[in-house]
């Protein structure tokens, strides 16, 4: 039996054989409609392909997969009027276990893609703060807990700050209140998806 040898790669959308992202896969995604959101400009909806193959970038580091949502969100970033005015592109951190758990950071990932799409500086403004002991607090507590500093800013600038998937928001408005009082002129957000519905606040 011929073996598929150690870099076999399979589609993360749909298993067959393919060196990266099959085309059908990565056409599906180009026709995908671009969700309503209010929290973060965003490309994508949450589920079925667009989850599955989020999660293949995100615990599998899949470079191409990373180049395909960047792609897609610096598409539809380019049909706003706000992106003209970015001066700098940065990301929401992951935590430092998650960084290390999976060998990167993929909000940075897409963070670096976008900037050298748009030709913009990326910097790392947003800090991640520990709060405390996350053991024995309450889910609802857990998900108020997320707390960003940022870098202070010698001279008030636009900053895009970018994150994979945007679910209540929180982590959005955390990001951009971080950087209003670090002295940021403008902030903009944008995500590659963003789930269907809110979720359910308990
Ligand atoms: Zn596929």
């Amino acid at each position: 039996m011929r073996s598929l040898g150690l870099f076999s790669y399979r589609c993360a959308g749909c298993g067959q054989l393919a060196r990266t992202t099959c085309e059908h896969c990565a056409s599906k995604i180009a026709l995908c409609p671009t969700p309503n959101c209010s929290d973060a400009i965003v490309a994508l909806s949450y589920d079925g392909l667009v989850r599955d193959l989020m999660l293949a970038f995100k615990y599998q580091n899949h470079r191409t997969l990373a180049t395909l949502f960047a792609d897609h969100l610096v598409s539809i970033l380019r049909k706003t009027a706000e992106i003209n005015s970015v001066d700098v592109v940065t990301w929401v951190p992951t935590t430092c276990e998650r960084r290390i758990a999976r060998g990167h950071d993929q909000a940075e990932t897409l963070a670096r893609l976008i900037g050298r799409l748009l030709g913009i500086p990326v910097r790392k403004l947003l800090i991640r703060e520990t709060v405390g002991h996350q053991t024995g607090k309450s889910r609802e507590n857990r998900l108020i807990g997320i707390s960003l500093r940022a870098r202070s800013m010698n001279t008030p600038i636009t900053v895009l700050v970018v994150d994979d998937v945007v679910t209540t928001g929180a982590t959005m408005r955390s990001a951009q209140r971080a950087l209003y009082q670090a002295g940021a002129a403008s902030v903009i957000c944008a995500a590659v998806a963003s789930t269907p519905a809110p979720a359910p606040r308990r």
